[in-house]
């Protein structure tokens, strides 16, 4: 079955750059000019990932992957006219898996939208990486198989970092998902938890250390487990 890719964007000649470069690749493809009709989309039909334009004419590609994200973990990869490093890391923070700047070329984001699908799909069989394997009912996480004894906050922060392997988790999202009071915390608490992590972690396997810290922004897990 060909994987269909919904293309959200306001330009036309940006949409048919896009749709012929991903038609010609073996994609089906869905167009959307603005933000509205998207919600509806995903309901009514199998979308496998979503192209999502920053500046809508109805609503900022931000707030909609935010409304995305409520239901649905469908891979989104921002198209975005900005380039400053700060837009790019709020786009990563509200949930999406990548973005592209503006020019870009469609060979470029054809195969960001490959590596994107290639990596969720890999993950999808077992909704986690081999190494991992989460039993929530036990509220429990092995790690190599070996059962690890975590406090609740360690055990959510992991369960975030493993659903979605690659992706960069900002400390604020890391409170907002891990944590039922973000406000009652500090920054400083996810570090402080990781690091207690990262500690359990190595008792089993010292070789490995599958959190990657990125600089001033968060922490992610590795994607080659
Ligand atoms: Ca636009």
């Amino acid at each position: 079955m060909k994987p269909t890719i919904l293309i959200v964007e306001d330009e036309p000649a940006i949409v048919d750059t896009i749709q012929y470069a991903l038609e010609t690749e073996g994609f089906e493809t869905v167009c959307a000019g603005a933000g509205s009709p998207v919600p509806n989309l995903l309901s009514e039909r199998r979308i496998d990932l979503i192209v999502l334009d920053i500046g809508l004419p109805d609503i900022n590609g931000i707030e909609l992957c935010k409304e995305i994200r409520k239901h649905s973990s469908v891979p989104v990869i921002f198209l975005t006219a900005r380039s400053d490093e700060v837009d790019r890391v709020v786009g990563l923070e509200i949930g999406g898996d990548d973005y592209v700047t503006k020019p870009f070329s469609p060979r470029e984001l054809t195969a960001r939208i490959k590596a994107v699908l290639r990596r969720t799909c890999a993950s999808a069989g077992s909704e986690s990486p081999t190494a991992f394997a989460v039993m929530e009912a036990k509220r429990q996480i092995c790690y190599f198989g070996e059962a690890l004894t975590l406090s609740k906050h360690e055990y959510n922060l992991l369960k975030v970092l493993i659903s979605r392997p690659g992706a960069v988790f900002s400390r604020d999202r890391l409170m907002d998902l891990a944590w039922e009071e973000p406000e009652a915390s500090m920054d400083r608490t996810v570090d402080a938890h990781i690091k207690n992590i990262r500690a359990k972690l190595k008792a089993v396997r010292p070789d490995i250390d599958p959190i990657l810290t990125h600089r001033g922004v968060g922490y992610s897990l590795k994607e080659d487990l």
